[in-house]
């Protein structure tokens, strides 16, 4: 099987259950309150290392009782934590309010992650070197981003960039990436096309292949995902499911869809691994919390 290294940031997210956000100036109590360990990079490895695939991960977190969990949460997904480094400033946290709706609003801070640089990519080269996919998003700073990407392509590797969150990137950044999974925001921002039904998905996405991008594939929520290369689009329905919160839904597509890659499946397996992943994952609370095991996703995908 194919190893996996993934460049990234761990945060903890800290979830308010409330029934509707609160307006400027107004004061709500909110229905609960949890800690989850989150992240889009962290996320996205414990999703790889759930599925079974050899991963270790590239980031950084505080020296604090918020880093060492997030440390554990990973280790126990089975990522190879030995890369990270521990700096003197907080660990990133990301603030969510949760509407009873499934609606979500985050703000981020970035803590440790920003302090990921390219000088701390070179110190760790030989992770890069010793996987086969190397996997991004963008809440660490881009220039590291850009900077492990092309490392990672100088080396021979299959690289996958999430343009999570929502960014204008310069084409340099995608230029590298043999994969581009955004969602339709994320699309719209790196494209400036306006995507609203599929045939601005498909005129967004060709304008990004042109830049060199040989694959995207746009996670479309309930509706699903499309895969458009060069020659073909493809459109993979999402599972049927009850959505209880959306939080990680696209970085569970990634684990399942980075799985099937590590195995040498086709893209059509690959991509219904990732949305039967993701499907489990918005039924469930949280965002490390709510991703399945391998056995789970067998078991869900036999039913159906
Ligand atoms: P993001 O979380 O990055 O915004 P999406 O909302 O597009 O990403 O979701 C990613 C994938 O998760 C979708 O392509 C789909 O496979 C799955 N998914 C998301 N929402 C649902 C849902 N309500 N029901 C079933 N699958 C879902």
């Amino acid at each position: 099987m194919k190893k996996v290294v993934v460049i990234g940031s761990i945060n903890m997210d800290l979830v308010t259950i409330c029934k509707r956000v609160p307006k400027e100036g107004e004061t709500l109590i909110g229905g609960e309150f949890a800690q989850f360990p989150g992240g889009k990079g962290a996320n996205q490895a414990v999703a790889i290392g759930r599925m079974g695939t050899p991963v270790s991960f590239l980031g950084k977190v505080g020296k604090d009782s918020m880093g060492e969990e997030l440390l554990r949460s990973m280790s126990q997904a089975g990522v190879d934590i030995s890369h990270i480094e521990k700096e003197s400033i907080s660990t990133g946290i990301a603030t969510i309010l949760l509407e009873e709706n499934a609606h979500n609003r985050i703000i981020v801070v970035p803590g440790a992650n920003y302090l990921v640089d390219s000088a701390y990519v070179d110190r760790h080269l030989d992770a890069i070197r010793e996987a086969d996919i190397v996997v991004a998003q963008l809440e660490i700073p881009l220039e590291t981003v850009k900077y492990a990407l092309k490392k990672a392509k100088e080396l021979g590797k299959t690289t996958i960039l999430n343009p999570a969150p929502a960014v204008e990137l310069e084409d340099s950044i995608i230029e590298n990436a043999d994969y581009v999974i955004p969602n339709e925001t994320e699309l719209e921002l790196i494209s400036k096309i306006k995507v609203e039904d599929l045939d601005s998905v498909l005129k967004a996405s060709r304008t990004l292949l042109d830049k060199g991008v040989k694959n995207l594939l746009v996670t479309l929520g309930a509706d699903g995902v499309v895969h458009v290369d060069k020659e073909n689009h493809v459109k993979y329905p999402a599972f049927k499911v009850e959505a209880l919160d959306t939080t990680a839904a696209g970085d569970s597509f990634i684990g399942g869809f980075v799985r099937g890659l590590s195995e040498e499946k086709t893209i059509s397996e690959a991509v219904r691994l990732g949305t039967a992943v993701a499907a489990i994952a918005v039924t469930r609370m949280g965002a490390q919390s709510s991703i399945p095991s391998k056995e789970e996703v067998e078991e869900f995908l036999k039913n159906r």
